[in-house]
């Protein structure tokens, strides 16, 4: 088992250094990708999976230091995973609600059965650069994407995002609530227990 004091994290975003922080707990530093860089990778992979451990490969050279990346988003049944990897800039970096206007018009035709969607998050750890077994953690929270857009908590397309053990959207759930059942929360989960932690 990997046992670690610090790592580095692959995200300029503070919020999710401070989420992880204190899932990882005490035993281990998480210090930020942005006290050693201001570059970030050019994201080439066609998966999570791919994307999550080049961001970790580069900010484990760049820090020297064992280093994890998640990489999320939202895969769409209908659109074949869509928009997936590219969740982000799905309407070419015009933000949140171009991105969910484009969603709900690619789905307009699309009936309630067949609007099945997941949001997927994965986290990558390698122990240095060239590290030939990363540890990969998957988190799925299955639901569908609604018809129009309810609640004001969350981002991205929280507002879409049926959440059906909790009969409603992930933007309608306190964030303490979200943080516990979220495709990251899942992630992170496996993380801890492949940590030993
Ligand atoms: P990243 O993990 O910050 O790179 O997220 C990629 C994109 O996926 C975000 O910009 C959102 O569009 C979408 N996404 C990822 N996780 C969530 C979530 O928990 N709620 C809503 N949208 C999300």
């Amino acid at each position: 088992m990997i046992k670690l004091d610090q790592l580095v994290l692959a995200s300029h975003n503070a919020g999710k250094l401070k989420e992880l922080q204190a899932m990882l707990g005490a035993h281990v530093k998480v210090r930020s990708i942005g006290e050693f860089s201001d570059v970030e990778p050019e994201e080439t992979g066609l998966s999570f999976v791919e994307n999550a451990i080049l961001k970790a490969r580069n900010a484990a050279r760049i820090s020297g230091l064992p280093a994890l990346a998640d990489d999320s988003g939202l895969a769409v049944d209908h659109l074949g995973g869509a928009p997936g990897i590219y969740s982000a800039r799905y309407a070419d970096g015009k933000g949140d609600a171009a991105n969910n206007a484009k969603l709900l018009d690619a789905l307009r035709e699309v009936p309630d059965e067949e609007r099945g969607a997941q949001f997927v998050s994965v986290l990558a750890l390698v122990r240095h650069a060239d590290d030939p077994l990363p540890i990969l953690c998957e988190g799925i929270w299955e639901g569908s994407i609604l018809r129009e857009a309810r609640g004001e908590h969350g981002f991205g397309y929280d507002p879409l995002f049926w959440v059906p053990e909790s009969g409603c959207s992930s933007a309608e759930l306190p964030p303490e609530q979200k943080n516990r059942l979220s495709h990251r929360a899942r992630a992170m989960a496996l993380l801890k227990q492949r940590l030993g932690l």
